[in-house]
């Protein structure tokens, strides 16, 4: 119990194949370039109009800072795109992806209740939904091989469904006179969070990092990137001059498809809560074609 609240509160917790589990391996990215991309439909309630766009830029240049001054790959902004689809497929038009859900899946008029994507878990993608709970702020899905813990996509969903997403430094909205100049859940300190597990950083309760799960509504301080994340970047994971580290060494046989999901949650748009106690791991199914 005391290694466990220990580990809890430590500077950083890297992702593992298995949350919690050290003889399992860490999730990491060995590529050189990580090149992201924003949908192009943004979040169309945010005000000023568009200004999530830069929020987000804002979000990953905080972390690209740190890369570039001791890491060892780079987050280099690809565009906005029109792609709508989070997840991986092998050998398919893959792309790491933010974007903004603002209809939810549940609502019978998006998608009919006998529809099969509610089996293959593709609603998401063929209604254009969010498909998590709706106390759930953002999830960053990332595909990565089961052996070596090597990351091959990653994508932010964010819930526009129950969070209204402002790019202001305050005071705080009080809805539902929700305006220009005020903060409710900001897109910034939310996508500075999800970047973390986006690059391999599970929750930490250590007070004031960027990878506590939780935060009050109106919250911004994880704009900053605290010391013990940097830490996992330039100490650990991926140190400058250096190939991307391992946890365990890695075995030979490969076996792509594995899918870790972190939701980050909020309870009564008060807190974020590790509503999945760290990763809930998905075994990938064979696709009938199309994206997954
Ligand atoms: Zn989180």
């Amino acid at each position: 119990m005391l290694a466990l609240s220990l580990g809890q509160s430590a500077p950083y917790v890297r992702s593992r194949v298995e949350a919690g589990d050290p003889s399992t391996q860490c999730l990491y990215w060995t590529v050189p370039k990580i090149t992201w991309y924003q949908s192009s439909a943004g979040n169309p309630q945010t005000r000023p109009q568009a200004s999530e766009f830069d929020a987000v830029r804002r979000s990953f240049q905080g972390w690209r800072t740190i890369f570039d001054q001791c890491g060892n790959l780079s987050l280099e902004e690809g565009g906005v795109v029109d792609d709508r689809k989070v997840g991986y497929v092998v050998n398919g038009d893959n792309r790491n992806l933010v974007l903004f859900r603002t209809r939810r899946c549940g609502d019978t008029n998006i998608v009919p209740a006998n529809d099969p994507c509610w089996e293959e878990e593709s609603c998401a993608n063929e209604y254009d939904c969010w498909d998590n709970d709706l106390g759930t702020i953002a999830v960053t899905l990332t595909t990565y091989d089961e052996k070596s813990g090597i990351i091959y996509d990653s994508d932010i969903e964010l819930n526009s469904v129950a969070f209204y997403f402002t790019t202001s430094d305050g005071p705080l909205c009080n809805p539902p006179a929700l305006t220009t100049n005020c903060v409710s859940t900001d897109v910034q300190n939310t996508m500075t969070h999800e970047i973390g597990h986006f690059v391999g950083l599970d929750h930490t309760n250590a007070v004031g990092s960027t990878m506590n799960p939780r935060a009050q509504t109106g919250e911004i301080s994880k704009r900053s990137i605290d010391p013990g994340s940097r830490d996992f970047v330039c100490s650990e994971a991926y140190p400058k001059g250096m190939a991307s580290q391992a946890c365990v060494h890695p075995t030979s046989d490969a076996n792509l498809g594995r899918k870790a999901q972190v939701g980050c949650a909020s309870v009564g748009a008060e807190a974020w809560l590790p509503a999945l106690a760290g990763w809930a791991l998905l075994l990938a199914r064979r696709r009938r074609g199309g994206r997954s």
